[in-house]
């Protein structure tokens, strides 16, 4: 039944995910509460590359990419890298990743990321404007850098896929990449150009606007860790930190990775999984690039932040529990100072934060099966950033009973990723 619009709603999770959620929601009129153990995106949404990548229709499981997986999974220098100890735990997942390489799969899910792509950049552009924050927002193209055709032809699905999909690049050789990016190392010769993708500069201060902006029109923030979500009759109420919190009309879970264990106690089971990603950041550098780059063959992402030169990457399936391991960030570290001069001496910062992913890269953004008025908002993966706004709009739409939300090219939001798949 659609929300009254006054409804009394807890978002879990002050991730950029829960944040959008939490805003959208509180401009309907909702009396919101976003519920964050931490202070807001100081979880995945930290340190992110800020990429708004529209064109990454193409899932993680694709035929091609599964054949490289069983020798890169144990080296700890490759972009994909599962310890041995967490093999066990991580194996339901990787079979579901594997049965998602389906071609027909495959199909169905960039469909679906298609869906709740559109209309990403033009979107973030607005919200960066309305927080009052338009100079997070770059839009200068993505520049995806091959050392030559054989390394750009493991990658031609994705490419294929963005082309289908309406997305155009232009394929640059040594002298285009110079062009655009001067200080680019020899190792590159091929570069595909998505000439209108966009970057955020800061994800972190991004969130944070968001949550400011968020309180200013009357929403509510509560430092507190949830360990239970509570359903007595029509309510729902918070078990945590500062014991059972009051009686909610509807509960949204957006707590990324950690979705997966607040929902379990309900009889949710989803297929969620972390997938460690770190960042490099160094102090300075940031004239290195002046747009996104990125290493393809080394799937690591160069951004030109506002604290310095951000380099990210790798994916790491090693839970939630474990800390960082340095060796992943310092390998980032190699690859930026192998392929750009000027970085040997600078200081950095390492960091890791827990992608939230589905195994078929589809996020689960919808209402939660068998349960009244609980909303389930995560898995975005890879593409929270790019996704957080459209489902945001989705989630809002829905809980208040109103037509599901339009991009600009008619589209309709997200409605595919409403279905209950993974859960
Ligand atoms: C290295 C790296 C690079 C990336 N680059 C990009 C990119 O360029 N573009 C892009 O679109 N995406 C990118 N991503 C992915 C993106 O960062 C994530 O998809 C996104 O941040 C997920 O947002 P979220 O709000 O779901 O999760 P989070 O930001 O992790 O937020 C979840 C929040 O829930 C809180 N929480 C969890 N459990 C509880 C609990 N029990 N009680 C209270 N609070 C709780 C946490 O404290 C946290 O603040 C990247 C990720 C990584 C790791």
């Amino acid at each position: 039944m659609a929300a009254p619009s006054n409804a009394r709603v807890a978002v879990v999770g002050a991730g950029i995910v829960g944040t959008s959620i939490a805003l959208a929601l509180r401009k309907r009129g909702a009396q919101v509460t976003l519920v964050d153990r931490d202070e807001p995106g100081r979880g995945c949404s930290f340190g992110n590359s800020g990429a708004i990548s529209p064109g990454s229709v193409a899932p993680l499981a694709l035929p091609g990419v599964l054949a490289s997986v069983p020798g890169m999974l144990l080296d700890d220098e490759s972009p994909l890298y599962l310890p041995l100890r967490y093999l066990p735990r991580a194996l339901p997942w990787l079979a579901r990743f594997v049965a998602s390489a389906r071609p027909r799969t495959v199909q169905a899910s960039a469909r679906k990321l298609a869906t709740i792509h559109a209309g990403a950049i033009a979107a973030h552009e607005a919200m960066t404007r309305e927080l009052g924050v338009p100079e997070l927002f770059l839009q200068r193209g993505h520049l995806h850098l091959y050392p030559d055709a054989q390394a750009l032809a493991k990658d031609a699905t994705g490419w294929r896929m963005r082309e289908a999909y309406g997305f155009r690049s232009e394929r640059l050789d040594r002298a285009g990449i110079l062009a655009l990016e001067p200080n680019v190392g020899e190792r590159y010769q091929l570069g595909m150009y998505l000439a209108d993708h966009a970057t955020i500069l800061n994800p972190f201060r991004y969130v944070q606007a968001m949550a400011r902006a968020f309180t200013a029109a009357g929403g509510r923030i509560e430092r507190a860790s949830v360990s239970r979500l509570l359903q007595a009759g029509a309510q729902w109420s918070l078990q945590g930190s500062g014991g059972s919190g009051p009686g909610y009309d509807h509960v949204v879970v957006a707590a990324g990775a950690w979705s997966k264990e607040l929902l379990a106690p309900l009889g949710i089971q989803l297929a969620l999984e972390s997938q460690r990603g770190y960042h490099l950041q160094f102090e300075g550098g940031r004239d290195a690039v002046s747009r996104t780059v990125v290493l393809a063959d080394r799937k690591v992402f160069v951004t030109p932040m506002e604290g310095g030169l951000r380099v990210g990457g790798t994916v790491e399936i090693g839970g939630l529990a474990a800390p960082p391991d340095p060796r992943r960030a310092a390998v980032l570290g190699r690859i930026a100072r192998e392929t750009f001069r000027g970085l040997a001496t600078l200081p950095t910062r390492s960091w890791m934060g827990h992608r939230p992913c589905m195994p078929d890269s589809v996020p689960v953004v919808g209402a939660a099966p068998g349960r009244a008025n609980l909303w389930i908002a995560t898995g975005h993966g890879h593409l929270g950033l790019t996704d957080s706004l459209n489902t945001a709009q989705w989630i809002a739409a829905a809980l208040f009973g109103e037509p599901p939300a339009r991009d600009a090219t008619g589209v309709e939001l997200a409605a595919t990723c409403a279905s209950q798949q993974g859960i």
